[in-house]
């Protein structure tokens, strides 16, 4: 029998360790930071939490660390972040509650990193309802008297001439805020895109975005998209491939303290006494429901049927009964 090579297993690949005195060097005093930054000053606790977050890349597992105002704590783990990926070829995602701080980040912590030797591509990651989609706003500009309500010539004609300029082509770029019901006809919609097939896929603004955040190394995003990634990563089972994000290896949470509320409302499971109600009534309601449908199944020839009917009569009807005078208190 001949026995040949159909797909060559892939090599195991080797993790370079990064060196926290290394990285720390960066940013003390006589360092490359403080021949950069005229207002450098020596701050060693954010050297510490550099080291801390490097030693975490490296060898992997969780870290909880809480660093007051002025720590400098973007620096801390961007530095490590951007390194680990740009030796590792793994991808981070550094998620934030403010969009204050994702400007911040991108505006001034990047290139400062850049220019401390971690030169990698980053995105900003975005919903998509903040993209206009090209073909959706000439599509409205042409319709618009059908489409609104009120007049929006003058609101249409100054988001094409901004269309015509925009190379970000989001509501943070657009320099006056839209009406909702304008904003509504001329976003980016999953349901309605074209994809491929749209003559304009190659320049438009949301299908840009996700190809650079495809290529890059850094994802920086918010935390509610985090959490709607996580979310359709648990609901699909999938863990490696692309979702909502592409994949990733490791995840900074910035302003952490919030997370709780962006991940209550994308994993949590919402009770209300409504639905409470609603479910109490679908077993039981004056005598209809799941459970009466169930009793009338139920035949009485013998020991074990009427057993259970006296059941249902004693002890679950009654305890229903307890549950929604419960429910009826909340
Ligand atoms: S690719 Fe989709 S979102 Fe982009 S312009 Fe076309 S239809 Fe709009």
């Amino acid at each position: 029998m001949d026995l040949y090579v159909v797909v060559e297993p892939p090599e195991l690949r080797e993790r370079v360790s990064l060196d926290p005195g290394e990285l720390s060097d960066l940013l003390a005093p006589g360092g490359p930071l403080s021949e950069l930054h005229e207002a450098f000053e020596d701050r060693p606790g954010q050297r510490e939490m550099l080291e801390i977050v490097t030693h975490q890349f490296n060898n992997g597992g969780v870290a909880i660390i809480e660093a007051g105002t002025g720590t400098g704590k973007s620096l801390a783990y961007l530095l490590p972040a951007a390194y680990w990926s740009r030796n590792n070829k793994e991808r981070t995602v550094i998620s934030t509650n403010t969009i204050n701080l994702q400007e911040q980040l991108t505006i001034k912590d990047l290139p400062l990193v850049k220019a401390l030797g971690g030169d990698v591509e980053w995105a900003l990651v975005k919903g998509r309802g903040n993209y206009v989609s090209i073909r959706r706003a000439l599509l409205a500009a042409d319709a618009q008297r059908s489409l609104f309500e009120h007049d929006r010539s003058n609101e249409m004609a100054a988001l094409l001439s901004w269309l015509e300029k925009t190379t970000d082509g989001s509501l943070s770029d657009l320099p006056f805020t839209p009406e909702p019901e304008t904003w509504d006809e001329v976003r980016s919609d999953p349901d309605i895109c074209l994809r491929s097939r749209c003559p304009h896929f190659q320049e438009c603004h949301y299908q840009q975005s996700r190809r650079k955040a495809a290529s890059a190394e850094l994802l920086i995003v918010n935390h509610h998209m985090l959490f709607t990634d996580l979310a359709v990563r648990r609901a699909t089972l999938n863990w490696t491939a692309s979702a909502v994000l592409p994949s990733y290896n490791h995840i900074v949470l910035d302003e952490a303290h919030n997370i709780e509320d962006a991940a209550t409302s994308h994993l949590g499971v919402e009770v209300t006494k409504r639905g409470l109600y609603r479910l109490l009534s679908r077993l039981e309601r004056s005598g209809r429901g799941v459970l009466s449908a169930i009793y009338e199944q139920i035949t009485t020839d013998s020991d074990q049927g009427r057993e259970l009917q006296e059941r249902i009569e004693m002890r679950v009807r009654p305890v229903l009964a307890q549950t929604r005078l419960k429910v009826e208190g909340f």
